[in-house]
């Protein structure tokens, strides 16, 4: 074990355990938990806890348990149990034989309850929740007792055993710790440990009538699987002398130690599954996996990289003050991975017609285009050039203001991989007066993209065969909020929705090495970004292309200039 301590660890958390192993408190073990509660699909933020927990589990060669904090029959579902573990394991990480289930120590909890009665350490408290909230007090002044505090403990084993026996209303009784009314920490003004609550567990049906608040079922869950470090977000601060405490009063041998880290905010982005479910409700987006979606599902359909997301939570490490990381750091990651493992192809977005007027009709040549400009072992494809073509809208124009570099009347450019070509004159539609289709000549000297003659062209455009490439749909994202805090001023955070966050094109044409494309695949289109194939809507009679990133931050220009 000791040589996996470091000289210096990567961070706080690190640190403490570091601490730990030296001084043997847990006997040089260690062990973490990652805890989703199943109420929703896990997003980026759940990312960072998922890599720091599995990540220290496999640093300091100790374990990692998955475990379903599943003690809220409310929105928790199979579904989400599902998404969890298809999750945690796309971005790489093996719980091995340890995935656990909160739910399955509903009996034990029951009886860790039943002891801590025993002990005179918690009372049935029959108030309204009502009532308990208005005699808990204030910063200033201390809470009331409750007039069952006192209760005798034969009475309140009864009355536990009733309420567990689904003898009373639900919000009847409930059981609470016996601890400090006068703390200053309201956690701790005998909070409640178990409710009455009739509802369908997914996992325990209608078993249990009788919940465990989470204070109390997460601090023995940890104890009961022996972590050893129990890593939460700093909200769970004030919790942690009730964690303890009531560890201690059960005098439990496994009393792991909590520590809280700042939990991911990341700018244009919510990171909260009760305000996803509500996107997701309100038909804001198409589902939990819609491609603008923060969620690991979403990020995976739009054709972000586990690679990616793990080289992002590592770049923005742990620490103990909140922060807001820019998303277009995410982006980088993204870009950075992407780079490297997506071979290029060309596609066009929106075609514009270009006809090659001394081009021989009927013929086709084949170019050889390598797969990565950097590196010869992605191998090449071959792709077919002939008379006609599709080029980029938006790379021709007919009067082409001064910078304009790229095809325009009487102007030469360079065919990715191939001749140059020259306008010679252009089609319109007579009843709009849009260019339909623009005329060129090419060089068939320059076949090598070099003039013999030395001359140069300004641009280099990419193009498909008109008659070769296949159609496609490729849409577009934006971010899905327009404001940099889209909970930031507590306001419906609907409204900062970025309404054009979703482009559909419908008429793109791309190479036809992409006929077949299996779902999932990842490509850059040469000089548009990075794509990635629907896995859901797309087919090979219907190809879906999401676009996953730009080739550069576009955003972060246009928010240069004072407009974002
Ligand atoms: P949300 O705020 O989205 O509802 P949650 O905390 O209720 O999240 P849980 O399922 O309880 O969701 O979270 C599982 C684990 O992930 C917890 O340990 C929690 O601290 C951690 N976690 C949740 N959100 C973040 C975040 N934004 N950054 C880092 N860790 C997070
Ligand atoms: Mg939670």
């Amino acid at each position: 074990m000791a040589q996996s301590i470091s000289s210096s660890p990567s961070d706080f958390v690190r640190e403490v355990i570091e601490e730990h192993l030296r001084t043997s408190r847990f006997k040089g073990r260690v062990a973490t938990r990652f805890p989703p509660e199943p109420n929703g699909y896990l997003h980026i933020g759940h990312a960072k806890s998922v890599c720091l927990n599995f990540g220290i589990g496999a640093q300091y060669e100790g374990t990692c348990n998955l475990r379903m904090d599943d003690t809220d029959p409310a929105g928790e579902s199979l579904e989400y149990v599902e998404s969890i573990i298809n999750d945690v394991r796309w971005l790489g990480f093996d719980w091995q034989d340890r995935l656990f289930y909160a739910s399955d120590y509903f009996e034990q909890l029951y009886q860790y309850a039943v002891q801590l009665i025993n002990a005179g350490k918690a009372y049935v408290c029959s108030l309204s929740a009502d009532e308990i909230r208005e005699q808990r007090g204030t910063v200033t002044e201390p809470g009331k007792e409750s007039p069952y505090r006192q209760r005798p403990v034969e009475e309140n084993l009864g009355l536990f055993a009733r309420m567990r026996a689904g003898e009373f209303e639900d919000g009847a009784h409930v059981l609470r710790a016996k601890i400090d009314m006068a703390s200053p920490n309201f956690l701790m003004r005998d909070p409640v440990l178990y409710r009455i609550k009739r509802a369908t567990h997914y996992r325990t049906g209608t078993k249990w009538c009788i919940y465990p608040m989470y204070d109390f079922a997460h601090c023995l869950s940890d104890s009961i699987e022996k972590i050893t470090h129990s890593i939460c977000t700093l909200e769970f601060e004030n919790n942690r002398p009730l964690y303890d405490w009531i560890l201690d009063q059960l005098r439990l041998d496994s009393h792991p130690q909590q520590i809280e880290f700042a939990r991911l905010n990341l700018s244009y982005t919510i990171l909260s599954k009760r305000r996803l479910i509500e996107l997701v409700q309100q038909g804001a987006v198409t589902g939990w996996d819609d491609p603008r979606m923060p969620t690991i599902a979403g990020m995976r359909r739009r054709g972000y990289t586990p690679d990616a997301i793990r080289s992002f939570c590592s770049r923005i490490g742990v620490a103990k003050n909140e922060n807001l990381v820019d998303v277009s750091l995410l982006e980088h990651c993204v870009r950075e991975d992407l780079n490297e493992r997506a071979p290029r192809v060309m596609g066009v977005l929106r075609p514009l017609r270009v006809i090659l007027d001394n081009y021989p009709e009927t013929q086709v040549e084949e170019f050889e285009c390598p797969n990565h400009p950097q590196n010869p072992g992605m191998g090449s494809r071959s792709v077919p050039f002939s008379r006609e073509l599709y080029i980029e809208e938006e790379d021709f124009l007919e009067n082409p203001p001064k910078k304009f570099f790229r095809l325009a009347p009487g102007k030469e450019v360079r065919l990715r991989f191939g001749y140059f070509i020259k306008c010679v004159n252009v089609v319109k539609d007579p009843q709009t007066g849009r260019v339909t289709e623009v005329h060129c000549t090419y060089d068939p000297e320059t076949r090598s993209g070099f003039a013999p003659d030395g001359r140069k062209v300004d641009a280099t455009l990419h193009w498909v065969s008109a008659n070769h490439s296949i159609p496609a749909e490729v849409r577009l994202y934006d971010r899905l909020f327009q404001a940099v805090d889209p909970t930031g001023d507590g306001d419906d955070f609907t409204k900062t929705l970025n309404l054009k966050s979703l482009e559909s094109l419908g008429s793109c044409r791309v190479e036809p090495s992409l006929a077949g494309a299996a779902p999932g695949s990842r490509y850059q289109f040469e000089r548009l970004g990075y794509f990635c194939v629907d896995a859901k809507d797309s087919s090979t009679k219907n190809l879906v292309f999401n676009r996953i990133v730009t080739l550069r931050d576009s955003w972060a220009k246009i928010s240069g200039k004072g407009k974002g």
